[in-house]
């Protein structure tokens, strides 16, 4: 199929503004699946979010995910993870938190680094997730 023949799932259907970058969405979204795939053959980056807002990128979508945002210092998080033992030392109750401000909190308890960062094969689950 050319580009030419592709057709838009639902030409009538609104566009929103990105929850993220405010850039326009279309909310065409496919209602019959083609392979399992419900996006609009023509506007296929648009991602509805799990609250109903819509995302006009993979990245925007991304972006909105409540793990990007650190709930500290409200700067971007990463997708990072501690072990648990770690963790519950350091910040139990802090929900989100960006290194940074995790390293922060470790500090004003007496745990100084250094730190060990290191690259996790990406996890299938978690993807799904965002
Ligand atoms: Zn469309
Ligand atoms: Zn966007
Ligand atoms: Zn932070």
């Amino acid at each position: 199929m050319s580009e030419s023949e592709k057709i838009c799932a639902d030409p009538n259907a609104a566009v929103v503004a990105c929850g993220q970058c405010g850039g326009p969405v279309h909310t065409c979204d496919r209602k019959l699946p083609n392979n399992n795939d419900f996006r609009c053959p023509v506007h296929t980056d648009g991602v509805e979010m799990w609250d109903g807002r819509w995302a006009c990128s993979e990245r925007c979508a991304y972006l909105m995910h409540p793990e990007a945002k650190c709930q500290k210092c409200g700067g971007r998080n990463i997708v990072w993870f501690s072990d648990n033992q770690t963790w519950n030392l350091i910040a139990p109750a802090d929900g989100i938190l960006c290194p940074i401000c995790f390293v922060e909190k470790a500090e004003e308890i007496g745990i100084v680094g250094p730190w060990k960062l290191t690259l996790e094969p990406p996890l299938a689950e978690e993807k799904e997730q965002i």
